[in-house]
C-alpha cells in the first residue's frame, strides 16, 4: 500500500522551520513496507487543504496528517478532513473533560478554545495524547485510512508507536524487512556503481541504495519479504555477487566504520598501532581513539607539524628533510619507522602532504599526501593525490592510512 503525508503548518513554509516529522513518519512507513509517494507542506489554510487531502485520497491508501489539530481559529486539520471525507463532526464531552483535567493538573483553567480539539470526525476512533492535549484521530473510510497526528513531535511520535503502529500493524500484510549495510574503502562512487550496477539492477528487492562520503560508499540492501528467512536468503544472494565483485575492498557488512574494524582487528591479533601525523593534524588519532576500546590497541599519536619537530620526535634526519622535503616518500618512510620505534608498537601508519588550497610544488601539488605504513618486517608507502578542499583532502588521507593498515591486517 501507499501512503501520502500532509504536514500542516504556515510556520513551515518560512525559512526557519523544517518539516521533520515526515521525515520520522516515512521512516516507521517504510518498515512496514509501505512505500511514501508523496509529501505535501501546507499552510494553515482550510480550503487549500482540504483540496490537498482530497487529492491525495484519490492517489494513496493512507494519509497521515501532521499538525493543525490545536485549539486556535488557524488550526483547521480536523475540518479540513472532514469536508474532504464529505463527514460532520460531534463534540465529546469527554474529551473535553479530559483535557480540562490536563490543565487542573497544570494548575491551570483550560481555555473556551480548547473546547475545539473536543471534536471528532464521524467514524473516527480518538486516540489519546498523553504528552499534550489535541487528541489524534483514526479513520477507516472505505479502503482509505486517514490518521490526524499532533505536529509536536514527541507528541506525534508517541502517537505513531504506542497507538497508530499496533493499528497498522492490524491492516497491513505481514513483512519483514532485512538489512545488510556493507562500506567500501578506496574506491569512487561512479566506480563502485559501474561495478555493481549489473548486479544489483537485475532485482527490485532488495533494494539497494549507494550512499558517498569522503573515501567511504556505504550500500544499502534492504529486502521486504513475507518471511524474515527469505528475506535473508534474498539478501545474501545479491550481497554474495556484490562481494565476488568488490572482494576486499569491502571493509564491512555490519556497517561498522573503518576505524572499528581496524581497532577490532588489532585487538583480536593483539597487536598494537600508533601514529605520526602532518597534515591531518591529529584527525587519525581522533579517529582511531573515537571507538570504544581503542585502548587495547592504538597506544600514542605524534602529531609533528613543522620539520624541526618531526626531526626531534620521530628521528626524521634532518639531512633528508633538507633534500627530500617533508611532504615526500622517504619522509613518510622515516616518520612511520620513527613512529614505531618511539611508541614501541606493532604497526606505525604515517601522514605527511599539502592539504591545500595553497601549498605544493610542481612536482608534488596541493592535494598531494604520503602515507606510510610499518610493520615489523618493513614499511610501504603509498603516494595519493586527492582532489578537493582541505576537509576532504584530510579525510581522504585518513581514510587511505586506516585502510591501508586494515588490508596489511587481514
Ligand atoms: P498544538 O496543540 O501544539 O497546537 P498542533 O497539532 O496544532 O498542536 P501545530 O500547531 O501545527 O500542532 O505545531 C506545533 C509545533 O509542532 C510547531 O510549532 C512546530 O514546532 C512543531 N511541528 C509541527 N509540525 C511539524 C513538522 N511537520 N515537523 C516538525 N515539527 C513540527
Ligand atoms: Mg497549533
Amino acid at each position: 500500500m501507499n501512503a501520502e503525508i500532509v504536514a500542516v503548518g504556515s510556520e513551515m513554509l518560512t525559512e526557519d522551520k523544517v518539516d521533520t516529522n515526515s521525515l520520522y513518519l516515512t521512516g516507521q512507513l517504510n518498515l512496514l513496507g509501505v512505500e511514501v509517494v508523496q509529501k505535501t507542506i501546507v499552510g494553515d489554510d482550510r480550503d487549500r487543504l482540504t483540496a490537498v487531502i482530497s487529492d491525495a485520497l484519490r492517489r494513496s491508501g493512507i494519509v497521515i496528517l501532521s499538525g493543525g489539530l490545536g485549539p486556535t481559529e488557524d488550526d483547521v486539520t480536523r475540518d479540513a478532513v472532514a469536508s474532504a471525507l464529505g463527514c460532520g463532526q460531534s463534540f465529546r464531552q469527554e474529551i473535553s473533560d479530559a483535557i480540562a483535567a490536563r490543565f487542573a493538573r497544570m494548575q491551570r483553567k483550560m481555555a473556551e478554545n480548547n473546547k475545539r480539539q473536543a471534536f471528532v470526525i464521524d467514524g473516527a476512533e480518538v486516540m489519546p495524547n498523553d504528552r499534550g492535549t489535541a487528541p489524534g484521530q483514526w479513520i477507516a473510510a472505505g479502503s482509505k485510512i486517514v490518521i490526524l497526528l499532533p505536529g509536536p513531535p514527541k507528541e506525534l511520535k508517541a502517537m505513531f508507536e504506542q497507538q497508530c503502529l499496533p493499528r497498522l500493524r492490524g491492516v497491513l500484510p505481514a513483512l519483514f524487512i532485512r538489512t545488510l549495510h556493507l562500506r567500501v574503502a578506496g574506491m569512487g562512487e561512479s566506480d563502485v556503481d559501474q561495478l555493481i550496477a549489473p548486479v544489483y539492477t537485475k532485482y527490485t528487492n532488495p533494494v539497494t541504495t549507494i550512499l558517498a562520503g569522503a573515501g567511504d560508499i556505504q550500500l544499502h540492501l534492504r529486502a521486504r519479504c513475507d518471511s524474515a528467512g527469505q528475506a535473508d536468503a534474498l539478501l545474501e544472494e545479491v550481497s554474495s555477487q556484490i562481494a565476488a565483485i568488490l572482494g576486499d575492498r569491502i571493509y564491512t557488512r555490519t556497517g561498522q566504520l573503518l576505524e572499528e574494524v581496524v581497532i577490532a582487528a588489532l585487538i583480536e591479533r593483539k597487536e598494537t598501532a600508533s601514529v605520526a601525523e602532518s597534515c591531518t593534524g591529529g584527525l587519525l588519532a581522533q579517529r582511531l581513539t573515537a571507538t570504544p576500546g581503542s585502548s587495547k590497541a592504538f597506544t600514542c599519536g605524534f602529531i609533528t607539524y613543522t620539520e624541526a619537530m618531526k626531526a626531534k620526535v620521530l628521528n626524521v634526519p634532518i639531512a633528508l628533510l633538507e633534500k627530500e622535503g617533508a611532504v615526500s616518500e622517504p619522509v613518510a618512510r622515516a616518520m612511520a619507522e620513527g613512529a614505531r620505534e618511539r611508541a614501541g608498537t606493532t604497526y606505525a601508519l604515517s601522514v605527511t602532504g599539502f592539504a591545500g588550497p595553497d601549498g605544493g610544488t610542481e612536482a608534488n601539488p596541493a592535494g598531494t599526501v604520503y602515507i606510510g605504513l610499518a610493520y615489523p618486517a618493513g614499511c610501504d608507502v603509498r603516494r595519493v593525490q586527492f582532489l578537493g578542499d582541505r576537509a576532504r583532502v584530510r579525510m581522504l588521507a585518513s581514510q587511505t592510512a586506516l585502510d591501508m593498515l586494515r588490508r596489511k591486517l587481514r
